[in-house]
């Protein structure tokens, strides 16, 4: 089951579980063009898709991948899209990556994820890529920082910026090193002040104060501080626990994700 709100006539949202039994949600977005619709990630499981594609009007779609983390684009099979956009860092993880954690989340959740296909970019771009929506564009830009293939989406016609997990209430650090490139593309974006609506991979959409509370909560850890976990949830307590230390602010082995 997928929960949907209509933002205006050419901008749905939705958000839908991504793990079995845990109130885990992942966010996916519909943008009407004229000729042509853009779905901005694609859940977990495709019959979340299958559910969310009834609002493409059978208009042909292409999907747009945040990044290639398995809860965002395991999804896509539920709809035959004519092109799946990513950064070309994605295709290094469809070839190494993804299978083997299919395969290893199918062993550990028998039915979890069953009729998954992975459907590996087909237009992929390092910098800069723009979609002329034909009543507006959406610009994509590269935004390295969760990951090496993260990218944002930005509509400066309406002034959102769709955000993946670039921004999210607790960042995920997966690589240390990547942080300082994050904060710079975080500190790029939050002077921007054509940026009025932001929509992270997971929550609520929401405006800018999230970039800057990500921002203060990257540069605090890249300064080993002591930061309390911004966020009182199991899940976000954990990621917290993780990224102190895996920067070296504390010592300790992680928990495996
Ligand atoms: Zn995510």
């Amino acid at each position: 089951m997928i929960r949907t709100t209509h933002i205006d006539d050419f901008f749905t949202i939705a958000q839908a579980d991504f793990f079995p039994n845990e109130k885990l949600q992942v966010n996916s977005a519909i943008l009407k063009g004229r000729d042509y619709c853009v779905v901005w990630d694609t859940f977990s499981y495709p019959r979340n898709m299958m559910e969310f594609s009834q609002h493409l009007e059978k208009k042909t779609a292409m999907a747009v991948y945040s990044h290639a983390d398995w809860d965002h684009c395991w999804g896509t099979c539920g709809y035959p899209f004519e092109h799946v956009v990513a950064h070309t860092n994605s295709l290094d993880r469809f070839e190494n990556e993804l299978p083997s954690t299919l395969k290893k989340m199918r062993n550990e959740h028998a039915n979890g994820w069953k009729g998954v296909k992975l459907i590996t970019p087909d237009v992929t771009f390092d910098e800069k890529l723009t979609i002329d929506m034909g009543y507006y564009s959406l610009e994509l830009y590269q935004f390295r920082g969760h990951t090496s293939d993260s990218i944002v989406g930005f509509i400066p016609e309406w002034g959102v910026l769709l955000g993946g997990d670039s921004f999210e209430a607790v960042p995920v650090i997966n690589d240390p090193a990547e942080v300082p490139l994050w904060l710079h593309n975080l500190e790029s974006w939050i002077k921007r002040s054509d940026v009025k609506k932001v929509f992270p991979g997971h929550g609520s959409l929401t405006d800018k104060t999230i970039m800057v509370k990500n921002y203060e909560y990257l540069q605090g850890l890249s300064e080993k501080k002591m930061l309390p976990a911004p966020v009182d949830s199991k899940f976000y307590q954990q990621v917290h626990t993780d990224n102190l230390k895996k920067m070296g602010v504390v010592l300790g082995k992680q928990s495996k994700s």
